[in-house]
């Protein structure tokens, strides 16, 4: 289910002045633009594209370590995080998923900080697994953490290497994409780079 820093005591650190693109206006803006980037670029994207796929890859292949630790703890849980998470889709986020051309969710997950994820249903997360922002996956609350310290050795290890190829991928997409739209973007777009606090 959800991932959050605020169901572990800490701050939730954000752009100050909200979610980014949390406004319809500005949502529809931003994916525009990508969008007009991808086509624009085409095969000069080649290097983000492949990124991307392999991101998509390596999250179906957590998908069910994740799922089992979600059955495991979520049915169960008093305080589920997704009611209070300071999320957000940020750049590599959409960029996943407009390389990938999959379908990119309505809307950011919140309005403003004091909403609450509108992708929170009474059964968990109504988002599949690959549209959600990726801050939702990684991030392990602490009784999911410690049933991950409790896998035999290499599961564990197999798990936790997938997790940080991910990571560098989606840094490696991001910087492959900016360094062919970099003039484009900024001049003809909105598209701010706008980064989860920890990934
Ligand atoms: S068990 Fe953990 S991930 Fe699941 S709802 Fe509770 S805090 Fe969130
Ligand atoms: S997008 Fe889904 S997993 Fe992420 S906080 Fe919202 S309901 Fe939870």
């Amino acid at each position: 289910m959800l991932k959050t820093r605020s169901g572990s005591g800490a701050a939730a650190p954000g752009p100050p002045c909200g979610p980014p693109w949390a406004d319809p206006e500005a949502w529809a803006e931003v994916n525009e633009s990508i969008l007009r980037l991808v086509a624009r670029y085409g095969p000069a994207l080649a290097p983000a594209a492949d990124a991307a796929r392999a991101v998509r890859v390596r999250l179906a292949s957590l998908a069910p370590q994740l799922d089992a630790l979600c059955r495991r703890t979520c049915l169960h849980c008093p305080e589920p995080c997704c009611l209070a998470a300071k999320i957000w889709f940020d750049t590599a986020d959409l960029l996943v998923l407009h390389l990938n051309r999959m379908t990119v969710p309505a809307a950011q997950p919140l309005g403003d900080w004091g909403a609450v994820c509108r992708y929170a249903g009474e059964r968990g997360c109504r988002l599949p697994r690959e549209l959600r922002p990726w801050i939702c996956s990684w991030y392990l609350c602490p009784p999911q953490a410690a049933i991950l310290r409790g896998w035999p050795a290499g599961m564990r290890r197999s798990f936790e290497r997938t997790v940080g190829e991910i990571k560098q991928l989606r840094k490696a997409m991001e910087e492959a994409f900016i360094r062919v739209t970099s003039g484009d973007r900024k001049k003809r777009t909105g598209c701010r780079m706008w980064r989860q606090p920890a990934r």
